[in-house]
């Protein structure tokens, strides 16, 4: 049925690594649709970090297909990958604690894009608006000055967020964005999530999180891993309803 389009953000097929003979991730195909939010969840060990490693060029494949736009990024280093439009967030956020929180937005601002020529104020006014700009869209822009040693756990989720959104990219990949999070942050990391395909139907997320309550706030549709198949795939109402689903994770 998806062998017919050839219009996804993100096409993955046949995708396999294996390590040491124990397939990590076994023969994966995911149709990432433009503006979508995928929520990839599964239980301990399923493979989950493996296939945003495998995308984002961490990991290299051991056969199989990633297609993004019309490129292959199997064939892709780390950089090239990222430099093509791919943003991957880690479970630990790494930010710079010594740095405030307009310094760590402004470091990240993509080097070389030489469309403001030569005039340097112009270029300096650019980034500034969209420092700002991205601050605001992440909770800090009253904590602009504040040096990131003295965010709270949330807020330093989110700036790593907003330091991955300031390179633009049209895939942002968030490996469990929310895990120790307060309730007050998780309700503000989906409304942040929200807006940011909002803000771009071009764009789409790929998140992989456990908490239920957060994944029905954000989700389009859910693909459930489990030793690295998909087990199912769908909305979340018939995802919960899944009796496959419910004996491998949601039962536990
Ligand atoms: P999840 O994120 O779903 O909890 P992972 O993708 O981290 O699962 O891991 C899936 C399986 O692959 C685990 O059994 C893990 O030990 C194994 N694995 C992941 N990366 C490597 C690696 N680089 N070398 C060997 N085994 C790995
Ligand atoms: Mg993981």
């Amino acid at each position: 049925m998806n062998a017919a389009r050839t219009d996804f953000l993100l096409t993955v097929e046949a995708l396999t690594v294996s390590f040491d003979g124990f397939k990590a991730v076994d023969d994966l195909s995911l149709y990432i649709d433009r503006g979508e939010i995928r929520v990839i969840i599964g239980p301990n060990g399923a493979g989950k970090t493996t296939v945003l490693d495998l995308i984002s060029g961490r990991t290299k494949a051991t056969s199989g297909s990633i297609k993004f736009k019309d490129r292959e990024l199997t064939k892709l280093r780390e950089h090239e990958i990222v430099r093509a439009g791919v943003g991957r967030k880690f479970q630990t956020p790494s930010v710079y604690d010594d740095l405030t929180v307009f310094e760590n937005l402004e470091i990240s601002f993509p080097r070389g894009r030489s469309v403001f020529g030569a005039l340097s104020f112009e270029r300096d006014k650019v980034v500034v608006d969209r420092v700002y700009e991205i601050a605001e869209m992440i909770f800090l822009a009253d904590h602009i000055a504040k040096r990131a040693e003295f965010l709270s756990h949330g807020q330093r989720q989110w700036l790593e967020i907003g330091m991955l959104l300031i390179q633009d990219p049209e895939l942002l990949m968030l490996d469990e964005p929310v895990a120790g999070m307060s309730v007050s942050e998780r309700e503000k990391t989906a409304e942040l999530l929200n807006r940011i395909i909002g803000a771009s139907s071009e764009r789409s997320l790929v998140v992989i999180e456990h908490d239920m309550k957060f994944v029905e706030n954000i989700a389009n549709r859910v693909t459930v891993l489990h030793q690295g198949k998909v087990l199912a795939e769908g909305k979340m109402a018939a995802i919960k309803e899944d009796p496959k689903v419910v004996e491998v994770y949601l039962g536990h």
